[in-house]
Formats: C-alpha cells, sequence, structure tokens
C-alpha cells in the first residue's frame, strides 16, 4: 500500500476471558505502538463516577456481571472512533456480542479502515478466578466479587465466545497464551502482529 494516510490506520481488538490480562496489556500494546485505547469498561467506569446519564444506566447492569446493552455501547465506541483521523486505536473489551462486532465491521468500512488483527489472550478458566480475586483484593472493583465473577465468566461463555470462531473465519485471529510475566506476555503479542 502506497498511500500514507492508509498505511497509517491501525485497528487491533484485544479480547479474552475477565481476567485474563487484557487491561494490563491493552496499556502496554497502544503505548509501545503509538496507538488510542478504547476501554469500554474503562469507559463505562467513567461513566459511573462522573454519574451521567449513562452510568446510571451502566452501574447496576455492571455490577450483575452483565452486559451493558448493544446500542449504548456502540453509540459511545462510534463517537469515539469518529475523533479519530487516521484511525490508529486498540480495543480492549469491545465487541462482546455478534450485534457490536457486526455493527464495528460498519463503522471501520463507513471510516474505511480495516482490522489489523485480534488478538486472542487464552488464560485457564481457575486461573482466571484467581486473578480476579486478587485484583478485588488490591483495586476492590465493585463487579470482582465471586457471584458476579462467575456470572461473568458465564456471559462471556455465552455471548463473547462465539465471537472467536467469527474472527478465526475472517483470518484476523491470533491466539497469544496469557499465561507469565507481563512483559513476556507482550513479547508474544508483538509477534503475531504484523
Ligand atoms: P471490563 O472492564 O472490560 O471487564 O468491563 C466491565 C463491565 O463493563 C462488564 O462486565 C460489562 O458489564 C461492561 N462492559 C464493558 N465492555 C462492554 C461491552 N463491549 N459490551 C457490554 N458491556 C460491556
Amino acid at each position: 500500500m502506497t498511500d500514507s494516510s492508509v498505511a497509517q490506520t491501525e485497528v487491533l481488538l484485544l479480547m479474552g476471558p475477565p481476567g485474563a490480562g487484557k487491561g494490563t496489556q491493552a496499556l502496554k500494546l497502544a503505548q509501545a505502538r503509538g496507538l488510542h485505547k478504547l476501554s469500554t469498561g474503562d469507559m463505562l467506569r467513567d461513566h459511573v463516577k462522573r454519574g451521567t446519564d449513562l452510568g446510571r444506566q451502566a452501574k447496576s447492569i455492571m455490577d450483575a456481571g452483565e452486559l451493558v446493552p448493544d446500542e449504548l455501547i456502540i453509540a459511545m465506541v462510534r463517537a469515539e472512533l469518529e475523533k479519530q483521523t487516521p484511525v490508529r486505536v486498540l480495543l480492549d473489551g469491545f465487541p462482546r456480542t455478534a450485534a457490536q462486532a457486526e455493527a464495528l465491521d460498519r463503522l471501520l468500512s463507513e471510516l474505511q479502515v480495516s482490522i489489523t488483527a485480534v488478538v486472542l489472550l487464552e488464560v485457564q478458566e481457575d486461573e482466571l478466578v484467581k486473578r480476579l480475586l486478587s485484583r478485588a483484593e488490591r483495586e476492590g472493583r465493585s463487579d470482582d466479587n465471586e457471584t458476579t465473577i462467575r456470572n461473568r465468566m458465564q456471559v462471556y461463555q455465552r455471548q463473547t465466545k462465539p465471537l472467536i470462531d467469527y474472527y478465526q473465519r475472517s483470518g484476523q485471529l491470533r491466539h497469544v497464551n496469557g499465561l507469565g510475566p507481563v512483559d513476556e506476555v507482550l513479547v508474544r503479542i508483538a509477534e503475531v502482529l504484523p
């Protein structure tokens, strides 16, 4: 590709179950590649903190470990993506449903950019629960208690895991072992990216 404006765009998706280390890796990866990190979980927590309409609608859903309605999430992501020229983003925690993935495809096609790669962080379930419970002690996130954690795992299995097939079929999926020291995982991610 010779058009530099096209070559500059980059859209990375970071997927994985709750506790896989998406947030930690997203920070480092975005910094390393000069990408704007868009974490829907962080954006929602910010709305809750500021007491916006969206925050008020999202709070109880998040505390129950359920997913915030697609329309609200898609509108929030759309507003952020439309601000970017060129689009250079790392999406963390989005998409989480088939409807979100389809909306993202449409939005990116409107913006004339495509997904660079989808990174799937893989970690076994017993390790995930251990990590989330220890994060609960450290950060005190209101959705990091055992009941909610269990529900978030189920929600992931039911609603988000099918997206793995979607991106596998499109040839964009890159599997990465998420176990081990943070910087080793980061190196593994870098190795699978163009
Ligand atoms: P996270 O920080 O990514 O684990 O997200 C925390 C919570 O925010 C989730 O359990 C959901 O309630 C909500 N959330 C974050 N991203 C999304 C999304 N893409 N779609 C629906 N709900 C989301």
